[in-house]
Order: C-alpha cells, then structure tokens, then sequence
C-alpha cells in the first residue's frame, strides 16, 4: 500500500489528507522523501550538460516535492497537535533533516554548477525574478561555506559543530537556572497580588511539589508579581534572581559560553570574507549595514529615554508618598507604574471581554481585506487534523486565490504562541500551485468564545502574514510569500494590526455578545489609549539589549562581553532603574542560535516600518483607500522576496520609511 502522505491528495484543493494519514506514516514517508530528494540532487550535480537556469536552478526549485509534502504535514501537526508519539518523531526527524539540508549546501559539484551560473548571469537573458533566485542561490551556498577548500572548509565545519553545541549548552543553562530557583510565597506575603496571580503562583508551587505558593522565573510569573507585589523586599529578592540567570557562577554560567561564541562567530564571518559578524548577518536584511541600525535605534532612544526620565521622576514621588526615600530602582518601576496605570486609564478587561468574539472578530479581519483586496471567504467542509480548525476558500472575481484555515483554541496538545504558515507555497513553477495557509492561535474556548485585546491584535497580525501567502503572485516558491528578509516579515502583520484599532472597524465588529450593542465611545477611547502606555520604559529596554546585540558582533569580538555591555550602557546613559530587556548571560535571542544575532533590532525595524506605511494610509485619504491597498499589495504583498526589501518599500512608499509615525504611535512625541 502506498503511503497516503506521498500519494496524490485526492481532496478538495488537494488539502491533506489529515483522516487518512497515522503517525507510524511519518517515519517512512520521511525516509523516502530524502532519498527521492537526495537523488533529484544527484542528479542535478552530476549532470554533464553546460549549466544553464533550467537544469540548475530551475531543477532545484521543482526537487524535494515529497518532502514538502511531508514537512508541511508533519510541522502542522507537530506544532498544533502533538502527542509523545509525534515529539518522539520530532526530535528524531531534526538531526536527519540539519543533515540533510547540510548535505545539498556543501556539495561541490552542485555549487560550482550554481557558481558557473553566477559568472555568466548577463549572458543568460533571465528575467529580473530568474536573476533574483540565482543570486540567493548562489549567496545560499557562499554563506554555508560552499566556497572554502581544503583547511578553511575544515575550519568551517568545526566552527559551525562548536557554536551549534554551545548555543545548545546556552539554553540548558538557562533552563536549569530558571528550574532551581523558587521563593515560597507565606499567607502575608500574597497579599494584595490579584487573583490571577496567586493562581498561577499555586499551580507553580504545586508543580515544585512546595506547600506554599511560589514566585519562579518564568517570564509569566515573575513580571505580574513585579507589577502588582506591594512587599518591595520581595520585589528586589525576586528581580535580582531573575537578571543573574545564566550569571550565579558555578557550572551553569553563561559568561564564558558567551565569549567564546562571540569569538568564534568572528572567525566565521572572517573565514567567508566579511569584516565582522555582524556585516555577515546584515547582508541579507533590509538594514544592510550596522551603522544604519545604530541610526535607527538611537532615533528611537533619544526620545524613548527623555520619555523614561519624565515617567521615573512621576513614579519616584509615587514612591515618596508611600514612604519610602531614595532612588526609584529597578525592582520598583514595574509596581508604580501599575499603581499609575490604573490611575490614569483603567481599562476593565472584564467589561470589554464581551465585546470581542472571537467569530465577529474574524469577520472584522475578513472585511478588512475585501474592502482593502477584495477578497471573498466562503466556509469550506473540509476533514483536518483536528475538529477545532476551520477552513475558508478564499476568492476574488469567482477565482479560486488560496484555502485559508484557522485553529483557535488553546488546548494541551498545542505549542504556545500563535503562527501562520504555510501547508502549501504559492508558485507557478513547475506547475500553479494555490496557497493553503494557516494560522494558529492559543484563545480560550467558550460559547461564545471572547478575546481579550491582546488576542484581537494577534488575530488581526497572523492573518496579516496569512494575507502575505494568500496574495503572493510569484513563479518560484523559494521566494514566494514570506520568504523575505528577517527584518522586513513582519511588516505585513504588524501592519494589518492596525486595522483592528480603525474606530469604524471595532464600531462595526465589536459588539456585545448578549445584546448585539457596539463597543461604547468611551471604552473605545479607553483601549485605544491604554495601547501606549509607559512605553519609554518598554523602548529603552528593549533599544538598550539591541545596541548591545550589535555592539557584540560589530568590529572585533569583545574579549569581555560583560565589560562591553556596561561600555555601551553607561555610553548611551541607561537609567538604573530600567534593566535590560535580556542581559547578556540570559540573552537566548542573541546566544541559543543565529536566529536573532545581530537581529535583535529587527522587531524596531519592523515597527517602525508598519507606523509609517499605515500613515501613508491616513495621508492618502483614510485606512480603506483603495489606491493605497492596490500598491500594498502590488509593491509588498503579491512579491514576495522577488525584490530586495527596500526596492518594496521604496515602491510603495515612494521614500524609506521614517521613525516619526512610530514615535507618536508609541506616544513618545506629540501626536
Ligand atoms: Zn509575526
């Protein structure tokens, strides 16, 4: 019998076959894909005909079709609905998948095929998009260190295995750090914490088998008892655990680790030609370069930091008037500014909570893109992997555009966060292939089902990346979708979440769910204003953890990191009352992987990008103008990583994006 993940998918849209495929399918399908994959490479590589794009480039877009198939099945339901059955799978599959992968970018012969290209890509007469794939290709392979011979190639793989095993040892230092330290939380010591609190203090305590309620390290614990314990010696006991993680010496220190991984980077980036990490990693964002980082983050900090300031004198006479003399710290900011919060604009979640359902809000997210794209959805009966999603068939002028399926609801099977991908790349090569798309989310379940604000926003920005997929009008799929820079992805969510806060959007779709009435003025008012509160606190500790990312990897690597650290704070004036958002001894973005080295700006980057091209929105005439939407989606939804990032941007905007519409978003300067 054949494999029903490797067989034709005889289903509507040819969506998978979730009712038919089990688990002990994976493993096989797995195997013979890679295989399959493994020989269409071979072939590729060993082919004696001249190169030319069609048997190169174009043979290695169309190769790995089963194993796209099998990924996207697998991931899907790894992610959204696993079991120890399918984790078992997943950390068996992920060696055999870095292996692979590492396979095809360091085969010579196929690299000096893609290289031959490159050296003859004016004489091949390709189209802008054909040039566009050759380029990455070819960058692909001379950043994995296809090019090295002999001792640097050798040099390379050791590089490559070491920094992989200290990332690895990064993380479980931190994990165990976060694992040994509790404090036990007596009758007395839970007053005035909210409810909520306690609760999750209780379960944390039940789960370290301790008596009492306990306060741990976990990011979901410790910042809501930072914010709401009146017991500042609490506060301070609690604060300073939570910024020595992977510092409290003994063998789980991150310090060396982080030296030695910030060296060994720069031989890296040395051995393929760059002058430093960080002009390696920048190559293939929208930044480009660390001094136009450095620029965009200190546009923000200037202002973020007066801001700060401002707000540290306010809670400071707060704290005066409780009694307590002497300098607002660290361990306190969280707790006035909570105290202010409440003072200034109380939201009352609970009042608001029924307003928002989740099925109106969908709709809200659906009407916003027929009145921006003129998209169409239509429920779609379609067996999947779970009786939780739903699926739309998403149309425009009668013509099929992509499947968009939605899975709500958290449940314990669930990873937690919320993504898009997807099941399925838009392409036209080798054949046309519709998008199927997905977002998932982790709401709560009811009936109705409501959200909270937080939950509408990450609504409104999942399907901002779905709509990236479903609009992409690409021939090859390496570059269709979201397959684009790191720092400009998340322009098409965080952009859409604007849409939510459109007065006549959450006026005509937030409506109570036992009356029907719409949202009061005043509650609208309320919610659209909590968004930016103590944000110069929120932006320097961030900005402050992205200036030192970049400091660590622009230049020669740091002999003492921790010594650069307090170099770059004390250079940029850091208040000691606002930490780090991540130190460098807990720094996962920046020291677990290469994902967010150098990177860690890029969440700036993006924001700022999504304030200014709303504002071209609001300049043209309003948050539906309909020329607008069209060069949205001509210039940044429909092309994909056709064209470098800033060539989009630049298309749409007709300038770079400036920080000001960020900074009043953020109510950093005048509105
Ligand atoms: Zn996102």
């Amino acid at each position: 019998m054949t494999n029903p993940i490797l067989s034709d998918w005889n289903t509507p849209f040819e969506i998978a076959p979730f009712a038919t495929i089990s688990d002990d399918d994976f493993t096989p399908a797995l195997e013979q894909a890679m295989q399959v994959h493994d020989a269409e490479i071979d072939a590729i590589a060993a082919n004696q005909d001249t190169p030319t794009f069609a048997n190169t480039i174009e043979a290695l877009e169309a190769a790995g079709e089963q194993m796209d198939k099998v990924l996207s099945v697998f991931f899907t339901v790894a992610g959204a609905d696993s079991n120890p059955k399918r984790e078992e799978l997943q950390r068996a599959f992920s060696p055999k998948l870095a292996a692979h992968y590492s396979r095809i970018s360091s085969n010579k012969s196929l690299f000096q095929r893609v290289a031959d290209l490159w050296d003859r890509r004016d004489e091949l007469g390709l189209t802008d998009e054909q040039a566009r794939v050759l380029m990455l290709s070819h960058r692909g392979f001379v950043r994995a260190g296809a090019a090295l011979t002999g001792d640097d190639d050798a040099r390379m793989q050791e590089l490559k295995a070491r920094l992989a095993s200290l990332g690895t040892s990064f993380t479980q230092n931190l994990l165990a750090d976060e694992r040994d330290w509790f404090m036990e939380l007596a009758e007395e010591d839970v007053q005035g914490l909210p409810g909520f609190v306690v609760d999750t203090a209780r379960a944390a305590g039940q789960e370290k088998g301790a008596d009492e309620p306990v306060v741990t390290l976990s990011r979901s614990l410790i910042v809501p008892f930072l914010q709401f314990s009146p017991r500042r010696d609490l506060r301070e006991k609690a604060y300073r655990a939570w910024t020595a993680r992977g510092a409290n010496g003994g063998e789980t220190d991150n310090r060396e680790i982080a030296t030695e991984i910030l060296k060994l980077r720069e031989e890296r980036a040395k051995l393929l030609g760059y002058d430093s990490f960080a002009e390696y990693k920048l190559e293939t964002e929208m930044a480009r370069t660390p001094d136009r980082v450095r620029d965009l983050l200190m546009q923000v900090w200037e202002p973020a930091i007066k801001r700060a300031d401002a707000d540290a004198d306010e809670l400071t006479q707060m704290m005066q008037e409780d009694g307590i003399n002497g300098p607002l710290e660290a361990w306190d900011w969280r707790y006035y500014a909570e105290k202010r919060r409440k003072a200034e604009h109380d939201l009352d979640e609970a009042a608001l909570k029924p307003y928002l359902q989740l099925d109106r809000m969908i709709e809200a997210s659906f009407a916003c893109a027929n009145r921006l794209f003129g998209l169409e959805f239509a429920p779609l009966d379609v067996p999947l992997y779970h009786p939780d999603c739903r699926a739309w068939e998403v149309t425009r002028n009668g013509e099929h555009v992509a499947v968009f399926i939605g899975d709500y609801f958290a449940r314990g099977s669930k990873r937690s966060g919320a993504w898009c991908s997807a099941m399925r790349g838009q392409a036209k090569f080798p054949k046309v292939q519709a998008p199927v798309v997905i977002n998932v989310c982790n709401f709560a379940k009811g009936d109705p089902a409501l959200l909270s604000y937080d939950d509408a926003r990450t609504l409104f920005h999942e399907f901002g990346h779905a709509l990236h997929q479903m609009l992409s009008n690409v021939t090859y799929e390496s570059i269709s979708g979201t397959s684009v820079a790191r720092d400009f992805v998340e322009l098409p969510s965080q952009l859409y979440e604007h849409w939510l806060e459109v007065p006549e959007v959450l006026a005509e779709f937030a409506t109570h769910a036992d009356t029907g009435e719409p949202i009061p003025q005043e509650m609208l008012k309320k919610v659209l204003k909590a968004a930016n509160f103590d944000q110069g606190f929120q932006t320097v500790e961030y900005v402050a953890s992205a200036l030192v990312d970049l400091a660590f990897h622009d230049g020669a690597a740091p002999a003492d990191p921790m010594d650069k650290q307090a170099e770059v704070l004390a250079e940029i004036g850091m208040p000691s009352a606002i930490g780090m958002r991540h130190a460098t001894p807990h720094f996962a973005h920046v020291f677990a992987g290469d994902g967010y080295s150098s990177g860690y700006y890029s969440y700036m980057w993006s924001e700022v990008m999504d304030a200014d091209a709303f504002a071209a929105f609001e300049e043209a005439g309003g948050a539906f103008d309909p020329e607008r939407a069209k060069s949205l989606e001509d210039n940044i939804l429909s092309t994909g990583g056709s064209r470098e990032a800033e060539d989009l941007y630049l298309a749409f905007r007709g300038r770079l994006p400036g920080v000001e519409a960020l900074l009043k978003g953020r109510g950093l300067i005048a509105a």
